[in-house]
């Protein structure tokens, strides 16, 4: 029995070989294929989650000739009792290294065991499996350059061959059916499945992976790979990527990039806990924001009306694609962190309902990054400057221009400062619902006040400590 969990593709897929290859040695190579859904987390999954899922399993299906096993219910329950159904002798999976993951996995072994079912994971969700990347002293890492160089040291498998024989897939007349696929509020899913992956991933091979290194903090351009759904939901493998990876500049950057993901699955790994809790603890007592101002604050920053351009432009993009661009994601998480001054978790949790690449390690930990709490974190006391952000990233003014149809009618990088712009608001969008320069004043003062341990000295050579001043807009609407 063959069971799959996020590791949703055919080729380099370990678990498969694993299962296909026993059950041939059994000698009727007969395999259940099945994937669970859990009625009591389906529902806390947002509808653009539930959407792509439903997509990328009917690829899946299709890729086993329709022979995809859908049950209902808790996993703990239903997976020994598919086994039994079906006489199997082993259950097989990929690792899984989350909290309730493993957790719920030791208790599926368990009963497994009980009825003398093997329960074999092979593999897992990462080119390298969290806990074999640690330090000579065996600790892990809390900083990313000493892991990645451990982590190239220590390599990795090639992708895995396609099982010699293909298996019989077998009890499909026992699947429950899908489930309902939801209104996805706006979200245009994209295509889901491994094909969709391999596809994405040739298309970034073939150019963009080239320019990389210069064009991936641009969210104006077509610059990143855009794998980041498809790794979550293992369409496509870490592995397939690095091995197709070279030594020029644009390849060494993307598989750095690549290595940040294993390094937060390691450090979550190692602290479940900072799924939610602060990994350096003393900015738990930090001064932030609560009740009716913040809320609606929140509410803005959620709707991407803030009024400053380049932020409401990657909220809006999330709204729209399910997806943001890196530099924005950093940009938008320090605007809620430290010009409104709420807490990470509130944006982590927003982040993580509408995010259909939203996985628990690179999201907690992205926004611990920014706001200076994590591993390897950037300073708290760098706060980036939303205006300058955009005219550098988006030095044109398209990627504003494309979320916000308000400013559609201001040219160039003038769209990054609005209230420079005669009639800029004559469309209904808003003006700033904070003035930059003093609430990143407000939030060093905050920082100055935590207890001794936490560094406030300014980084002078930090770009974004630059300040543009937010004028007055020179035509409001209605004036
Ligand atoms: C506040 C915040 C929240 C984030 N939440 C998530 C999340 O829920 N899920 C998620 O996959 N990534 C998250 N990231 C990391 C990053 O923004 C996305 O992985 C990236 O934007 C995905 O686009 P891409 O596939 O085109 O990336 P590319 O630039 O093409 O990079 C290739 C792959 O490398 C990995 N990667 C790249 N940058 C990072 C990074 N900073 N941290 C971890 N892995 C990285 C991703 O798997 C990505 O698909 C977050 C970053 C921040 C700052």
């Amino acid at each position: 029995m063959l069971w799959f969990r996020r590791d949703l593709r055919i080729h380099d897929n370990p678990a498969l070989v694993e299962a296909v290859e026993g059950a041939w040695a059994d000698g009727d190579g007969n395999v259940v294929a099945v994937v669970l859904i859990d009625p009591n987390l389906w529902p806390g999954w947002g509808p653009g989650k539930q959407a792509y899922l439903i997509d990328s399993l009917r690829s899946l299906d299709e890729s086993l000739g329709g022979n995809l096993v859908i049950r209902h219910g808790k996993a703990q329950d239903v997976i020994p009792a598919i086994a039994k159904e079906f006489g199997a002798s082993a259950v097989h999976c990929a690792a899984d290294y989350t909290g309730n993951g493993i957790a719920r996995d030791n208790e599926a072994a368990s009963r497994l065991s009980a009825s003398g079912i093997e329960f074999v994971k092979t593999g897992s969700g990462y080119a390298v499996a969290p806990g074999r990347v640690a330090k000579d002293d065996g600790t892990y890492y809390k900083v990313y350059t000493p892991f990645y160089k451990r982590w190239m040291i220590h390599g990795w498998r090639a992708p895995a061959a396609d099982p010699a024989k293909a298996p019989n897939w077998i009890g499909v007349d026992t699947c429950d059916g899908y489930p309902e696929r939801p209104d996805t509020a706006g979200v245009e899913i994209p295509r889901a499945g491994e094909a969709a992956a391999l596809e994405l991933f040739e298309t970034f091979l073939a150019g963009p992976i080239d320019t990389y290194d210069e064009d991936r903090n641009r969210p104006d351009l077509a610059g990143t790979s855009r794998l980041s759904i498809a790794l979550k939901w293992g369409e496509i493998h870490p592995r397939t990527l690095l091995a197709r990876l070279g030594d020029s500049k644009g390849h060494e950057v993307f598989r750095k990039e690549i290595a940040w993901r294993e390094f937060y699955a390691e450090v979550s790994y190692q602290r479940p806990d900072t799924f939610t809790d602060y990994f350096n603890p003393l900015y738990a007592q930090m001064q932030y924001d609560t009740g009716k101002e913040a809320d609606e604050k929140f509410a803005a920053w959620c709707e991407g009306r803030t009024g400053y351009p380049f932020v409401d432009a990657g909220m809006r993009q999330l709204r729209t694609e399910g997806w943001m661009h890196n530099r924005v994601r950093m940009v938008v998480a320090s605007f809620l962190l430290k010009d409104l001054h709420i807490e990470w978790q509130r944006g982590a949790n927003y982040f993580f309902d509408w995010l259909l690449d939203g996985d628990l390690a690179s999201n907690s930990h992205g926004w611990q990054w920014t706001a200076g709490c994590g591993t390897d974190a950037s300073p708290y006391y760098r706060v980036f400057n939303p205006i300058g952000q955009g005219i550098k990233f988006d030095p044109n003014g398209e990627y504003v221009r494309k979320y916000i149809p308000e400013l559609a009618h201001i040219p160039g990088g003038a769209v990054h400062e609005p209230w420079n712009v005669p009639g800029a608001f004559d469309h209904g969008y808003p003006e700033p619902i904070v003035d930059h320069a003093a609430e990143r004043l407000e939030a060093l003062d905050r920082l100055s006040k935590l207890p001794k341990g936490v560094q406030v000295a300014q980084n002078p050579h930090d770009d974004d400590l630059k300040i543009r001043p937010v004028k007055k807009a020179a035509n409001p609407k209605g004036k």
